[in-house]
């Protein structure tokens, strides 16, 4: 088709040329003359005229005459007018319009608009019959219909000149080259790998081999010809088609390499190329085309895109993991602090009112419990993300659950001001089969969820079961009237470590770890959890749990039922309730702290306790003590809880041995059991788990609880002469005024501290004066910290820093350069930690005597 239209656009050119050659032989006189012929005609006309005239000329009467003249000027629109006159000069008759106006002199000749042609009568000139003819036109002025033939082959001849420049012009475009390419030569381009272009000195395309080919499409004919650059290229952002290689070359004739180009390939793909260009030198250095060479690096790209995907993966899973740190050991350090911090002052027995006991004894108990919690979200989750959750299917009181749930989450609520309520809006079996455990996490982590972002009005619980139509599924909503989510954000929430807004840690603590388990645990029991929310008005979790279809014969509770609290599980907490027979309990841990702890709790309850720190000493206490019962620790040095339990089992021993463990994963039963355990405990430890399991093994009997303490208390009257308690009695008055909940000196932790100035003979004096002033110091400091005056706080710390140096207190330098560095970014729990190490300081410090009194004024636990 296309070699059809080169051919015929040829034959075009062709037959330009032939007309224009025609038209040429025209112009060369080859056409009739129309002005010669009009004179010609004007001749014959006068001639005709003559002789006409001259048969009347001699009729007495002229009307005929007149009539002939009339006659021939009515037949010849050129005849302006005509005369005829005597030789006299007299003008006998004449015809015209505008009357007769010949102004030929008398001998002049006839031109081509004045004609005079001699009348003859009896052998004699009679006169002459005059005519007028229009003028006619030059060539010049003559108009192309007039049918000059000089205009009109000026006009077709620069017609045909431009049609034939033209179509030549394309024919050679589309003349292709390829042909008179060598066939090697074209067969060694087309195996070519690379796509490959030859490109005219315009760009345009002059040979395209088969790589190129395959990639656009379509065959080589439809390319030749064309444009380079039409071929819909796209760049890069922000470079100009000044910099692709046909345009670059076309400016500076240099070669250009790896120009990056996009194209989009015949299936509609886009591919990437690395596109070189140079020139091809012709005849005489000058550019005879360009050679354009294409590497297709679309796959390379592609794999650099997944690498670069992975890579960025790998970051965000790494950023999320530190930031999953940094939250932990936020997390962490925060009820660390507490509990550390409050121990120490228990043990120091700083606080005179039992009340401040009982108040650091609750928070120590609270971080504790926050700690372990936090513990076994990440447990929980790691599990999960191993693919080792298992849940139960076991009868529950699901409504006893959430009760459950909500009571213990009621004293946030009353705090916050929030209202909690529970409702069961239909029927429901007494029991339902799923597991409770995980049930219960779900809920007290959707509703500490709703608590934590809720700062007034009502969380309410709802649960009920599916319609009919979803027949045993067990349906739980919690939505409250707190901040709300994003919609963006309504499912990333349920990702690990995600939070809806980045300032959510900073204001609501959390770790973004909650929803990912609770989803994970409801998916597991056959459901799942989503999320609706309109930001600023609240948001609504609902939980949906798969639960056996419900038995219509089976106990049901109405919603008055259900609504009841029942009572609460006898003596949830309620510690040491059972008074056990004698008998001796070994307890094997590594942890000294852990042993105690247990001894404390075993001997309270009557029983006798032996040590060991190992599983190698334990098989040694067993065989002196032959203990009633043992509590094996599974991780120690030297030898562990499973192999000298196995050891024990081998020597006959058949008493109870349980496994103290804080690996609670499944499976981990089967090891146990294998190993001759006779059952487990985990740790941290219960106490009234404790108590309870050893009461399944060892005779024991319960008591109320009042009644415990009281026997307790008798069997340990010396506790109230420990001078620990009674140190504070003896505390300076300026250091009771001066503090509050940590307050003062007493008995020092660690060895006494004294100036290195504290013998310098006038040194001393300031010693004493910075001894004298560092309580009421840190009572300022209690105070700011108190009242978050960070400013003040810094500004104390800077002063205990220095001063501290400077009198020869060291110590002091390193606690209070991180106090004030903590007081400036408002480091709550690192200000609390320092305050009381500087505390501990303060109270180990000694002042040098005072060489002016008798008096030995020493500070902190130097008093005692
Ligand atoms: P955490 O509460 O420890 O940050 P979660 O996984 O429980 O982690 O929650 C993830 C995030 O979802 C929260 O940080 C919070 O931004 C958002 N979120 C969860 N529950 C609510 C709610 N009831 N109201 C508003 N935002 C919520």
């Amino acid at each position: 088709m296309k070699r059809l239209s080169s051919r015929f656009h040829l034959a075009l050119g062709m037959s330009s040329l032939v007309v224009t050659l025609l038209l040429g032989a025209l112009f060369a006189g080859l056409l009739p003359d129309r002005d010669a012929a009009l004179r010609s005609g004007r001749t014959s006309l006068a001639e005709a005229v003559g002789v006409a005239v001259t048969a009347l000329v001699g009729e007495e009467d002229p009307t005929r005459l007149q009539q002939m003249l009339d006659f021939l000027l009515s037949r010849n629109p050129d005849l302006l007018s005509i005369g005829l006159r005597q030789a006299d000069g007299a003008l006998r008759l004449q015809s015209g319009a505008g009357g007769h106006a010949f102004e030929m002199a008398p001998d002049a000749p006839s031109t081509e608009t004045q004609v005079r042609v001699p009348l003859l009568h009896d052998g004699a000139i009679w006169g002459h019959a005059e005519m007028h003819f229009k003028a006619i036109q030059g060539a010049a002025s003559m108009s192309l219909h007039r049918g000059s033939p000089a205009l009109l082959v000026l006009a077709l001849g620069g017609a045909s000149f431009v049609v034939f420049y033209l179509y030549l012009r394309r024919m050679l475009r589309h003349l292709d080259p390829s042909q008179v390419i060598p066939g090697r030569v074209r067969t060694a381009f087309d195996t070519l790998a690379e796509g490959v272009l030859v490109l005219d000195p315009q760009g345009c395309v002059v040979l395209a081999n088969q790589a190129f080919i395959d990639i656009v499409g379509g065959d080589e004919k439809a390319l030749v010809g064309k444009r380079a650059a039409t071929l819909g290229w796209s760049q890069p952002a922000g470079a100009s088609p000044d910099d692709t290689p046909w345009a670059a070359l076309q400016g500076d004739n240099l070669a250009r390499r790896h120009v990056p180009l996009y194209l989009n390939g015949q299936d509609g793909k886009r591919r990437s190329f690395m596109v070189n260009g140079s020139p091809v030198p012709g005849a005489g250095g000058k550019p005879a085309g360009m050679l354009v060479s294409l590497d297709d690096v679309t796959a390379l790209e592609e794999q650099e895109a997944q690498l670069r995907l992975a890579r960025d993966a790998a970051e965000q899973a790494n950023r999320a993991k530190s930031d999953f740190l940094a939250n932990m050991s936020h997390e962490i350090r925060t009820p660390m602090n507490a509990i550390l911090g409050f121990t120490e002052l228990l043990r120091r027995g700083w606080q005179q009112d039992p009340k401040d006991t009982q108040r650091h004894l609750d928070t120590i108990l609270g971080s504790g419990k926050h700690l372990l919690a936090l513990i076994n979200d990440i447990l929980d989750l790691s599990k999960v993300e191993a693919g080792r959750l298992e849940v139960e299917h076991i009868d529950c009181k699901v409504h006893e659950v959430v009760h459950e749930v909500v009571d213990i989450m009621r004293i946030r609520a009353d705090q916050s001001g929030v209202q909690l309520q529970l409702e069961f809006p239909h029927a429901m079996p007494e029991t339902l089969a799923t597991d409770a455990a995980r049930l219960r996490q779900v809920v007290t982590n959707l509703v500490g969820n709703a608590l934590k972002f809720t700062t007034q009005g009502v969380v309410t619980v709802r649960v009920y079961l599916g319609p009919e139509s979803e027949r045993g599924r067990l349906r739980i909503d919690i939505s409250d009237t707190g901040i709300g989510i994003p919609a963006h954000k309504l499912e990333a929430i349920f990702e690990p470590f995600v939070q809806a807004e980045a300032s959510t840690t900073r204001q609501f603590g959390g770790t973004g770890l909650g929803l990912a388990i609770s989803r994970r645990f409801a998916r597991a029991l056959g459901g799942d959890i989503v999320a609706t929310s309109v930001p600023g008005q609240g948001s609504t979790f609902h939980v949906t749990v798969q639960v056996a279809e419900p038995d219509p014969f089976a106990d049901w509770l109405t919603p008055e039922q259900l609504s009841q609290r029942q009572a609460a599980a006898a003596g949830a907490d309620s510690g040491l309730r059972w008074h056990f027979e004698p008998a001796t309990v070994l307890v094997v841990d590594d942890g000294a702290e852990n042993r105690e702890l247990v001894r404390l709790v075993l001997e309270s309850s009557g029983l006798t306790v032996v040590e060991a720190q190992d599983g190698a000493v334990a098989l040694a206490q067993v065989a002196a003590t032959r203990p009633a019962l043992v509590l094996m620790d599974v991780q120690m040095p030297v030898m562990d809880g499973y192999t000298a339990t196995r050891r024990l089992r081998d020597q006959g021993y058949t008493a109870p041995v349980l496994a103290l463990t804080a690996n609670a994963m499944k499976g981990f039963e089967r090891e146990i059991e294998a190993a001759g355990f006779t059952g487990y405990l985990t740790k941290p430890v219960n106490i009234d788990a404790l108590l309870q399991t050893l009461s399944e093994h060892l005779p024991a009997q319960q008591l109320d609880a009042t009644a415990a303490v009281a026997s307790m208390a008798a069997a340990q009257p010396a506790a109230a002469a420990d001078p620990h308690t009674t140190a504070g009695a003896r505390r300076p008055a300026a250091m009771n005024s001066a503090a509050r909940s940590t307050p003062g000196p007493a008995l020092p932790a660690g060895p006494l501290i004294r100036s290195r100035l504290e013998s310098h003979p006038r040194l001393s004096r300031v010693v004493r004066t910075f001894a004298r002033t560092l309580p009421t110091k840190l009572a300022l400091m209690r105070d700011a910290l108190d009242a978050r005056r960070f400013e003040e706080l810094a500004n104390l710390a800077h002063w205990l820093k220095g001063a501290g140096g400077t009198v020869g207190f060291d110590s002091f330098f390193e606690p209070a350069r991180r106090f004030e560095q903590d007081a400036r970014s408002h480091d709550l729990s690192g200000l609390e930690e320092g305050l009381l190490e500087m505390q501990a300081l303060a109270a180990r410090i000694v002042a040098p005597p005072d060489p002016d009194s008798a008096r030995l004024p020493v500070l902190g636990a130097a008093i005692a």
